[in-house]
Parts: structure tokens; sequence; C-alpha cells
């Protein structure tokens, strides 16, 4: 096993040692094992590439969902705070924007690099901080997270090729907001692609889950990244709203939900601000009697249980052919039943603890209109730990387009399955939403996926297949999903604007 220790070399000064390292946080994900890696007692805010006490003098906790026990006290960043931040990034903007891309792209790959390095610590810090299981952090999250740097890094010189005759520019200062199910991954598709085009960033990631992107700040330290070209401001929403109002962004980039996502476009409305919106989903996931059954069965569970269901792009809807409705959901139910749920740092859990207290009682409520409003409820029988957030595995049949379980996002391990009949009823039904980021489609023909990705209204058509993440496709949502699109090629637009005679198509 390799071994990751953060501690510095050498004692850091009181200030460093108060604000980035503290106690020995034995992670221990097996008996035998020695690995340690430090978890500060508090975190301050990563400004101007140091760690900085908040003005406000406000800290809060982070805590572990699977124990309930805090993690570490996280600064409460203030308006002062944010403007000192965004202050920062300012000053680093013109060097870092003139810088020439392969410059730039350097310290991408060196980002890129220390992650993979330290992934493990990464992974245990992911899962511990989110509840996510630890094959899942170590599998994607962090993997994902350092193809992303990479990735972007290999477009920083070519910005010119990727949109020929349009001479694109940074934008200047990116305000980005992130979510709690994919903490590291969603700062990596922030920023990773903001820094190639040239911008400077404040990150906001999410309250429950900022101990990744602080950790990320230290990577930035460590490539030597120049002072202020990536800050990192925790806080709650307070937070985030104070950064997206600051009048010195030139643009905002926020993953979160629709309703958030809403209130922000209303508060940059008419100050010239770009804005990308990354928002919820209730995807489709359309099984066809001529499927691979055992494979789609296996495709339905990763859709809809994989990071507990706190996906964006979780396939909640089923939709299945009506033929093979009850041998679809007696194999699904069986399925069900092998999902191991319990300590996320056992390499061998499958599921593990819903990312908050506050999101298990959204998971109950609509759980319970479900049950009132006639679903039929199946849940997997399994010894739930006794403390921290846990619901299991759970799929409601009979369900009716109406129900608030077919219609609004669960974000949690909940599948509502529906039937259809023809491919033209199935289209019907998977477009009869207010979302639009993903669908799934389990069929034998090719000619009828091409037929049914031209219809689906999803930014994503995933076929024969479900939840596959790779920094080159690009990933976005029409309708209430948001717009806009993070990854690929087209993920670079979102970050640059454009002098040429030719604006890109
Ligand atoms: P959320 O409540 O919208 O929060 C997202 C972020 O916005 C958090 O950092 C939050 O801070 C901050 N925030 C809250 N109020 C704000 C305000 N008024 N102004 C600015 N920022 C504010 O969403 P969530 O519960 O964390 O995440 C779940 C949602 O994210 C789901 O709907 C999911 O579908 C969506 N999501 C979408 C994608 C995608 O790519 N489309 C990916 C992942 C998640 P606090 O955490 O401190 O409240
Ligand atoms: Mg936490």
């Amino acid at each position: 096993m390799v071994k990751h220790d953060t501690k510095p070399a050498e004692a850091p000064p009181d200030e460093r040692r108060e604000l980035t390292f503290g106690k020995v946080w034995n992670y221990a994900p097996a008996p035998e094992s020695t690995d340690h890696f430090a978890i500060a007692e508090r975190y301050g805010l990563f400004v101007g590439g140091e760690f900085k006490k908040p003005k406000s003098g406000e800290y809060f906790a982070t805590i572990n969902p699977a124990t309930e026990q805090p993690l570490a006290e996280i600064a409460q960043a203030g308006d002062a705070d944010v403007a000192a931040a965004v202050s920062a990034a300012r000053s680093a903007f013109p060097a870092w924007s003139k810088l020439p891309g392969d410059e730039r792209a350097r310290y991408l790959y060196r980002i890129a690099r220390i992650l993979l390095e330290r992934a493990r610590e990464f992974a245990c810090l992911e899962t511990l901080d989110n509840g996510k299981p630890i094959r899942e952090t170590r599998d994607v999250d962090v993997p994902l997270a350092a193809q992303h740097f990479f990735y972007y890094a290999g477009w920083a010189d070519k910005l010119d090729l990727a949109f020929p005759g349009a001479r694109p520019r940074p934008l200047g200062v990116v305000g980005q907001v992130i979510p709690w199910n994919f903490p590291l991954l969603m700062a990596a598709w922030k920023i990773a692609p903001a820094l190639a085009c040239g911008n400077t960033v404040v990150l906001k990631p999410a309250e429950t889950s900022p101990l990744t992107a602080l950790r990320l700040a230290e990577v930035c330290q460590q490539a030597g990244l120049p002072p202020g070209v990536v800050n990192i401001v925790t806080g709650d929403g307070r937070t985030g709203q104070a950064l997206v109002r600051h009048q010195d962004l030139a643009k905002v980039a926020f993953t979160g939900s629709t309703e958030v996502g809403k209130e922000i476009q209303r508060a940059v409305a008419g100050r010239g601000v770009e804005l990308t919106l990354e928002l919820g989903g209730k995807a489709a996931h359309l099984v066809f009697e001529d499927a691979a059954i055992d494979q789609a069965v296996e495709g339905v569970v990763r859709g809809i249980f994989f990071n507990q269901g706190h996906v964006c792009c979780a396939g909640s809807r089923l939709l299945v052919q009506e033929s093979i409705h009850d041998l679809l959901v007696d194999k699904l139910k069986a399925r069900m039943q092998r999902i191991r749920v319990g300590d996320p740092m056992d390499k061998n859990t499958d599921m593990g603890a819903i990312h908050s207290k506050a999101q298990l009682q959204r998971i109950r409520e609509l759980v319970a209109a479900g049950e009132a409003e006639g679903a039929c409820l199946h849940q997997a029988t399994c010894a739930l730990p006794g403390k921290g957030f846990w619901f299991p595995p759970s799929v409601f049949t009979g369900v009716a387009s109406s129900h608030r379980i077919a219609r609004e996002e669960v974000f949690g391990p909940v599948l509502a399955v529906q039937t259809f009949r023809t491919p033209e009823e199935a289209v019907e039904k998977a477009n009869n939403t207010s979302y639009g980021l993903s669908a799934g489609i389990w069929t034998d023909k090719g000619a009828r996926i091409l037929w049914l990705a031209e219809r689906m209204k999803a930014g994503v058509v995933w076929n024969n297949t479900f939840n596959r993440f790779d920094a080159a496709a690009p990933f976005g949502g029409y309708k209430e999903s948001g717009f806009g699109r993070e990854g690929g090629r087209q993920g670079l637009r979102a970050y640059l604007r454009f002098d040429g005679a030719l604006q890109p198509g």
C-alpha cells in the first residue's frame, strides 16, 4: 500500500499550523493499514495563494455523514472575504492571461500529476466528508478530476485551433459555485477549463463538503501556481450569494439546484456577466424488450444507486416496455438485495451514507408522498448503521406521471418505474419533464437508438450504458437543467470571448 503522509517535513509557522495542518486522522480503511494523513482542526480561506483567517471571524463544522462526527472547522467567508478573494483574482489576471498557453498548461499538468500522486489521500478525504463509498472516490471521482486537468492542459496552447478565426480571449475573473455531490470533481470541472483559457477564479464549495477543495488549494501551492489564480472561499449560501453578486466578475459558473440557479440568473441579469448553469435532472432510463436484460439491470442499478442517487443525471425514471416489466422488476429487486450498504470507508461497500440530514429529510418526504399518492414501494432489506444518515435502495412501481416521485428530483436512491408500449410513447413519456439533462436507452437495435437519441430532449443520451463520464465529452442540459456545456472542446467556450471575424458555430 502506498503511503501518503501530508504532514510537512518541517514544522510550519503557528499561523499555518492552525490554518492548514492539525491533528493526524487515522482513517484506517483496513485494520492492517498504517496510512494516515492530516486534517486540520481549522481551515482558513485560500486567498492570494495563502490560507488566511476569515475577516468575518466565523467558523462552522463539516461532519462525516456516516458517523455525524465533526471533521474540521471551516471558515465562513463574509462579504469582505469574498471581496478580498475577487481582488486577488483580479490582480493575478493580467499576468496569468498573458502567459503563453503552453506555460499555463504546465501548471495544469502539474496539478493533474499531483492529484494522481495524492489520489489515495483525496479519495479518503472525499469519502469522509461526503459519505460516498471509497470505491467510487478511488475509481471515479479522483481519477476523473485528474483527467479533467490533463485534458484541459492539452487545450491551453491550442485555443486558436479550437476556434479558427474567432480570436478567443479569456474573460477575466470567474466566480464558481459548486454542490456537494461530487465536490472534488465539480471543482476540477470548473477550475481546469477556466485556467486553461487564461481566466482566474474564485470558487465556493458547498458548505457540507469543503475539504477536498481546500486540499486542492494545497495542491495549487505545491504546483507553484501563481498566487491569486485560484482562490477558494468556503461558507454557506450567503457566501455564494456574495460571490455571484460581486461587481468585478466577468463570469459566473454554477452547478447546483434549479431553484438557486434561477436566483443566480436574476442576480446577474443586466450586468453583462457571462453565465453557465448546470442544474437538476430527472432522467428517463428506457429499457426495450429486445435489450440484454441482465446488463440492463446492472445499468439501472448504476443509474440510480451510484453515489446514493445524489447525481444530477441519475436515471431516476425507469421506463420499461410493458412486455418485460414484471421480469425486469423481479430481477431488479433481487439485485437490489445484493447491494452492500454501510461503512463508506470499506472498499466492499456499494452504497454509502446519505450526504446530510437535510437531504435525508427530503428523500423521506418524497418517499412518503409516493406512498400517499398510491405508488407501490419496495425497499431492499438491509441493516443500516445506528449513527449517521442512511436510506435503503428503494424502488416504486405503479407510478403515474403526475406523482411527485415521477416529477421531482429526489436526489437519493429512489427509482420510479413506469411502462410504455411503443417507441413513440417512450419518447413522449421521457420528454414529459421540466428537466433535460440526461437519458439512457437499452435496446439491441442500433437504428432505434439513433431514432430515439434524436428525439429525446436531453444533453447526454447513454446507449446500453449509464453514468459514464469522460473529460472529452460535453455535459449539460436543456430546459430547467440549465445551459452551457462542461467538458470537451465545447467546455472551453464557456470561458472565452471571441474578438475575431468568425464567431464559433
Ligand atoms: P444548491 O442548494 O443549489 O447549492 C449549490 C451551491 O450553491 C452550494 O455551494 C450552495 O451553498 C450554493 N448556494 C446556495 N444558495 C445560494 C445562493 N442564493 N446564491 C449563490 N450560491 C448559493 O444545490 P445542492 O443541494 O448543493 O446540490 C444538489 C443540486 O445540484 C441538485 O439539484 C443536482 O441536480 C444539482 N447538480 C447538477 C449538476 C449538473 O451538472 N447539472 C451536477 C451536480 C449537481 P451551500 O452548500 O452552503 O448551501
Ligand atoms: Mg461533510
